[in-house]
Formats: structure tokens, sequence, C-alpha cells
């Protein structure tokens, strides 16, 4: 039998296709996998598919359209006042895990070691490892998930190349605090570390928090690669366009990578994300709106069924402490069960941990149509 790498040889199905296979097997109302059922402007899909028939269907140049670049330039200029040149700050990828990927590859070596917060997005860990990494990882706590210096420092060592950190972040719901950021940001300075900000999620901040991106910080401008996705700016997930933006020295290795690794992404999507992307302010303000009602009304259903929803300031996600309703069940457990006995599915917090700890916290995905949350909650109260 040839032998695979041990980290995908060792790794198991990912919790999300199993709750996925077992909702479907039960006819359950799946929130478990974070994807929408809703919102795709329909305009997007459109120019989608007439550019198929109208456009070039070769491939397009390495780094992503030339007008895809200047329109995630401009849209950081227009949300995040950072200018960035579109020709050399920019790369188009085939979904933020491309730039996650590209970027570990691209930045570490055998023995380097790599800070992650817990908990985290699935796809970390296995990269970084593959990349020859070790992962330094903090467990942040709930309900509010701070990190505070003593917890940074503890995992810094001589090998430390790089922080990656998810802000807004899945599956708590966290934005990152200002001061968070500082202090990240003076270890990185001092440590001479690259910093990696996913904010898949930026336009998702709730109660008008302010999203500020890594890029804004005056100390990590030239020493951070922000990472973005259309999947999750337009409720597109199976597009798979994402984006890195990175000072030109900082982004070239993570291009070079790019270019062995898939070269590019289909035109006809990056022609419809760049005009996505030139949307104005009312399109992302009312995707924050439709979203900030649903945490809302979701968490309350779930708060007048005993369940204790977790505060959550961005991305669509609702975390939420099941333990007055049932205490003998693990969070797998019990997830297993109101798929089966309820048909609702949600995800067990414990899969966004690397060592699996059990918790008393499942996750449900509510960026879905409202009436898909109603049936949810319906089911749940006949249930409990
Ligand atoms: N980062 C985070 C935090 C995510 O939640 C996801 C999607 N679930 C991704 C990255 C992946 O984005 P994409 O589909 O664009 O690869």
């Amino acid at each position: 039998m040839p032998q695979a790498h041990p980290v995908f040889a060792q790794a198991g199905e990912t919790i999300f296709e199993t709750m996925s296979l077992l909702a479907r097997a039960n006819g359950a109302v799946n929130l478990g996998q974070g994807f929408p059922d809703h919102g795709e402007p329909e305009a997007l899909l459109r120019l989608a598919a007439e550019t198929i028939v109208t456009g070039s269907n070769q491939y397009p140049p390495m780094r992503g359209l030339p007008e895809l670049r200047r329109a995630v330039a401009a849209h950081a200029a227009r949300f995040q006042n950072v200018t960035l040149d579109p020709d050399t700050e920019v790369l188009v990828t085939s979904g933020a895990t491309e730039a996650l990927a590209d970027t570990l590859l691209a930045y570490l070596s055998p023995g380097d070691e790599i800070v992650l917060f817990e908990p985290l997005y699935d796809a970390y860990v296995p990269i970084a490892r593959r990349a020859g990494a070790t992962t330094r990882i903090v467990r942040l706590e709930p309900p509010h998930w701070r990190l505070d210096a003593a917890s940074l420092d503890a995992v810094l060592s001589d090998k430390t190349r790089v922080i990656l950190f998810n802000n807004p972040m899945n599956p708590t719901g966290k934005l990152w605090s200002a001061d968070e950021i500082d202090l990240i940001a003076s270890r990185a300075k001092a440590r001479d570390l690259l910093v990696v900000a996913d904010e898949v999620y930026e336009h998702l901040v709730f109660n008008d928090a302010r999203f500020e991106t890594v890029l804004a910080h005056p100390d990590l401008r030239r020493r951070a690669v922000r990472i973005g996705s259309a999947g999750k700016s337009f409720s597109l997930t199976g597009w798979k366009v994402g984006y890195a933006q990175a000072d030109a020295a900082i982004l070239e290795p993570i291009v070079r990578c790019h270019q062995f690794m898939t070269f590019t992404t289909p035109p006809n999507l990056q022609h419809a994300v760049a005009a996505g992307l030139q949307l104005d302010d009312a399109f992302f303000g009312e995707l924050t709106t439709r979203m900030q009602k649903k945490r809302d009304m979701f968490s309350a259903g779930l708060r007048r069924l005993g369940f204790e929803p977790l505060p959550a300031q961005g991305a669509y996600f609702v975390c939420a402490r099941f333990d007055q309703l049932r205490k003998d069940l693990s969070d797998l457990e019990f997830c297993r069960w109101i798929t089966t006995e309820a048909r609702v599915a949600a995800i067990p917090v414990s899969a966004f941990y690397d060592a699996r700890p059990r918790t008393d916290l499942i996750r449900f995905c509510v960026c879905k149509k409202d009436e898909v949350l109603d049936e949810a909650l319906t089911r749940l109260t006949r249930f409990v």
C-alpha cells in the first residue's frame, strides 16, 4: 500500500460532512455546515452565466483578472481606508482556503511554529502541519473569548514565524478588539513575525461595531496578509473565489505558491465578483442587517427553549450552551441526538479544537431563510 503523508492519511472525515450526511438521512433541517441558502444577488449569477458564453474561457492572468484586482483594492479603500496596489498587492485565489494554504506553504518550513487560536476553522491545523510547522494553540474561553498577553506570550518562542487569527471569528462570532490586535502587532513587530488575518466575514459585523482589517494597523501594514472570500460577502460559497492582500514583498512568495498550486480561478466567476465588489454600500449594509436579525431571532428562540446562546458580534453562527437541556450528553452526542430525534442538525463546538475536548456548546448556522430557521425552532420546540 503506498504511504500517504500522515497529516492526511490520519485525518478523518470532517464533522461538517458527517453531520450533513446524518441530516440528509434523517430529513433534518441542516443548520450544521456554514453555507447560506439564499441571498445571492441575481445580477451576479446572470453575469457569471453570460460571461461563460460571451467571454474567454482560457487561463486568465495568474494573479487574477486585472478588473477583479482593481475591485478588491477599491473595496479595501472604500470600507477599510487601506490603499493597495492592484498590480502587486492583490492576489486572486480559488477561495480563501487556497489563499490560506498558499500563505502557510510560502512562509512555514519544517521546525517553524505557528500560533493559532481555538476554537478555530478546521483547515488551519492540517495545512500548517503539512507545511512542516508545529502548531502552538491558545485556547480562548467563552463567553467573550478574550486574548490576554500572558496566554499569547506563553506560546511564542524563537521558532515562531506566523500568528494566524480569524476576525470575525468562526465559530464564536468574536470580533477582535483594538487592544487584542495591538497585542498581536506588538509581539509580531518585536519578533519579526508574519500575521495572517482570515477576514472572510468582514461584512458580517453586528450592532454597528467597527471591523478593522489588520492592514489598517500601522505596525501590520508591511507584515500582514489579509484574506477575503466572495463566498461569504455574496453568499456564494460554491464559487470559491478568494483574495489575499498584502504588501508587495510579503505577497510575492504567496503568488509563487499560487502559481504552482492552482495558477488561476475561473474567469467568469472573477468577472462577476469584480462587479459584486463594486455594489453600493447599501448592498453590504443590507447583508449585515439581515444576518443580525436572523442571529437575534434564532438566539431568542433558543433562549425560550432553555439553550443559552452566547453573544456573537459577527459571522453567521450562534453558539449555544445546551447543558440546561441535557447534562449527560457530550456536544457531539447532543448534535447527533437533535439531528435524529428533533431533525435539526448543528455542529459540536469540540470539532473546532485540535484535541476535540468535550464542550457544552453547539454551533447553529443562521444564514438560512427565515422560514427554515422558523421550522428548525418549531421542530426543537415540539421536541424539547
Ligand atoms: N475561513 C473561515 C473562517 C471560514 O469559515 C471559511 C468557510 N467556512 C473559509 C475560510 C473558507 O472560505 P472559502 O470557501 O472561500 O475557501
